[in-house]
């Protein structure tokens, strides 16, 4: 049996097929998220990379912020329940989570099942999160995905005190202004989202294993900042991106065989 899950983000959209609830057959990110073109293109990348078509998936599973968009999908479920069920997957030991995505960070204890403890999740706003990132990366005429490069080269991080992004790219735009290294002034932006990420954490208490999700915990200059702020390991989802799309296949897999064994 074939599921879909689709995780469509404010900034990038995911899905992942799998197959009878336990092979990951294809997967595919695209980055671009809920009201562009994504939503589209990843399914039709993910059936293609699969050589399928609609009608071989027996059950879709739609999650994150776009779900509601996505007219194909059997069902919509809540990301918070799907990231769990999707690290529970990779990383079974995993009981907390840390999810920090394009517009939302999101910190979740799971039990032994994978089941959601509680949560908590940051107000409507960038600070600590994948935008404010790539907010302060425009800045420094870099890729996000060369941030943890350069953090990886700085001396000495250069303080960031303003939380807001806004305040916060002020800051970094005078800090390069008074001669810092861009190295430095990217380690001093990764210690800001770890002190942010770290003060929601405290809230909801940070069991291990701690595992990373979402976009950001492809920045191992972020992950470090995280382990040295809250002074504990911190492992990274294998596939940090897709936990979510993988959780909703997962998701759509044990639908199916519910419904299965209701029937029977
Ligand atoms: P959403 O689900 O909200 O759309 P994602 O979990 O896909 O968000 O994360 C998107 C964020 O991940 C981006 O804002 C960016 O900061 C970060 N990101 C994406 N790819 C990378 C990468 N290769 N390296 C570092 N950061 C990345």
């Amino acid at each position: 049996m074939f599921t879909m899950g689709i995780d469509i983000g404010s900034t990038s959209s995911k899905a992942a097929i799998m197959e009878d609830g336990s092979k990951i057959v294809a997967s595919c990110v695209i980055p671009f998220g809920t009201g562009t073109s994504g939503p589209q293109r990843v399914i039709e990348d993910v059936l293609q990379a699969a050589d399928m078509n609609r009608d071989n998936i027996d059950y879709i599973v739609a999650t994150g912020y776009g779900r509601r968009s996505i007219p194909g999908a059997d069902e919509q479920i809540s990301e918070i329940t799907c990231h769990a069920r999707g690290v529970h997957f990779l990383l079974p030991s995993t009981r907390t989570i840390i999810d920090i995505g394009g517009q939302d960070v999101k910190v979740i204890r799971v039990d032994e099942n994978g089941a959601v403890m509680n949560f908590v999740m940051n107000e409507k706003c960038a600070a600590g999160t994948g935008r404010f990132l790539e907010v302060m990366a425009r800045v420094l005429e870099c890729k996000v995905d060369e941030l943890s490069m350069l953090s990886n080269q700085a001396k000495q991080a250069v303080p960031i005190s303003s939380t807001c992004t806004v305040f916060a790219e002020s800051e970094v735009i005078s800090q390069l202004a008074a001669g810092n290294s861009r190295e430095d002034v990217v380690a001093g932006i990764h210690d800001s989202v770890a002190r942010r990420v770290a003060s929601l954490g405290k809230r909801v208490g940070l069991v291990p294993d701690v595992v990373m999700t979402g976009g950001v915990a492809q920045n191992e200059g972020v992950v470090k900042a995280m382990r040295q702020e809250l002074k504990t390991e911190i492992k990274t989802s294998p596939l940090p991106q897709l936990t979510g799309a993988i959780g909703a296949a997962l998701l759509a897999y044990q639908k199916v065989q519910k419904a299965k064994q209701a029937n029977d």
